[in-house]
């Protein structure tokens, strides 16, 4: 199989260490994913429905709102049942924090600019001290503190945003609480950028990542990514939680395969690439791909498996993968690691696809090296000198076009 954890080049922020239930954030442990419960908490059935399916697409923590009583006493029922950590989002009145480290969350996230009262900010934190649960100051720029709004010209900046954490930061260490992680979200990408970066230079807290209200895929997908891929390249993050408007199990696919594909966390899901398709494609490369997506996801293989348009480049392009299909004169060339395995109709090669990438998760890819067709190679190498011959090494057209362009002069 491919390198499933390729050493990151990025150099980790050093923060300190806490624990949200066992999930350790900071201090060098794996930056987790996190995700949001869409149900009202007081549903229990639902919102364990709902934890279940975010786990099963590789969740770390997930949060739920506590907004009323009845989503304390929710958090009663699902806590226990839950194969997650639970966060428990607290909206504007500190008794719901109360309430909710009674029904025995593993984390609290506290919003500064809605609860303010310094009574009530240090009664959480005091609880929270003796129980041995990790808060969140969650700093939002959209609900800051109308105080801080003005005393920065009637802007939220990042400078702003910071100084809430800290005033938060203030009141928790009055009472000797120090178990804390951090966030400063914006919906403004640049604007969330400046801040975290000011926060990292000021805090050693670790730090929690997001891009508050991204919207729906795939804008908010992309602006969630900008934010994010950006801080984690430069060491900056330690949990992390795409806000998109879509399926909470979205937000936790995306984080999964932001992490994965910048080296931060192990591959643990399917890796499909799929070439851009060219005058050379022999087969609707965009359909095949997207079939092929789905029908591979569901088995949850950490493997990397390629879908290229054509036989002539398809396997060389494709060589690094574990497993790929190339198409080629109503066929297709299956391909593990660069080698052609097997030639297969070209009706066939989602399922065959499925087939050889079970053998490869049963056996590894030495195992499915050692069950190829022996006639595989001279059948596909057949093939791929009769689409060369029909189609010559310029199936792209590309020099007439630069016979074209070398006429303009
Ligand atoms: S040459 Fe073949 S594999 Fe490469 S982009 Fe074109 S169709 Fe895809």
């Amino acid at each position: 199989m491919s390198e499933l954890f390729p050493q990151t080049r990025y150099q980790r922020r050093v923060t300190r260490q806490l624990h949200v239930g066992d999930v350790a954030v900071g201090g060098g442990a794996p930056i987790s994913i996190q995700s949001m419960t869409t149900t009202k908490t007081a549903d229990v059935e639902g919102t364990l429905q709902q934890i279940y399916a975010l786990a099963g697409a590789g969740c770390d923590i997930v949060r739920c709102t506590c907004n009323e009583q009845e989503s304390a006493e929710g958090l009663a029922h699902i806590i226990p049942r839950s194969p997650l950590p639970i966060i428990a989002d607290i909206h504007h009145q500190y008794r719901r924090a109360l309430e909710a480290m009674e029904a025995g969350v593993q984390g609290l996230r506290l919003n500064p600019g809605n609860i303010r009262r310094p009574e009530h900010i240090k009664a959480v934190a005091l609880e929270a001290k003796d129980r041995g649960i990790p808060i969140r100051i969650g700093v939002n720029g959209g609900s800051l503190d109308p105080e801080l709004y003005e005393k920065y010209g009637g802007r939220v900046t990042a400078e702003a945003m910071v100084e809430s954490a800290k005033r938060e930061l203030a009141y928790f260490e009055e009472v000797g609480f120090d178990d804390v992680k951090i966030s400063v979200k914006a919906s403004n990408v640049a604007l969330m950028i400046d801040a975290y970066r000011l926060l990292a230079d000021t805090v050693d807290y670790p730090l929690h990542l997001g891009v508050t209200e991204a919207g729906p895929p795939p804008a908010g997908l992309v602006k969630a990514t900008a934010g994010m891929a950006t801080l984690l390249a430069e060491g900056i993050g330690d949990t992390i939680r795409y806000s998109l408007t879509a399926d909470p199990v979205e937000e936790v696919r995306a984080g999964r395969w932001l992490l994965e594909s910048l080296g931060l966390r192990e591959r643990r899901g399917l890796d499909l690439i799929a070439c851009p398709s060219c005058g050379r494609a022999e087969v609707d490369v965009i359909d095949v791909a997207a079939r092929a997506q789905e029908a591979l996801t569901d088995l949850n293989i950490p493997i990397q498996v390629a879908v290229m348009g054509c036989v002539v480049n398809g396997p060389g392009e494709a060589r690094e993968a574990d497993l790929g299909i190339a198409a080629g004169r109503k066929r297709g060339h299956l391909f593990v690691k660069g080698e052609v395995v097997k030639v297969v109709p070209e009706s066939e090669m989602v399922e065959s696809l499925v087939e050889w990438a079970q053998i490869i998760a049963d056996g590894g890819v030495e195992e499915a090296l050692r069950r190829k067709d022996e006639g595989a190679a001279a059948e596909a190498e057949a093939d791929r000198m009769a689409l060369l011959d029909d189609k010559g090494v310029d199936a792209n057209h590309a020099e007439e076009r630069i016979e074209l362009i070398r006429k303009l002069d």
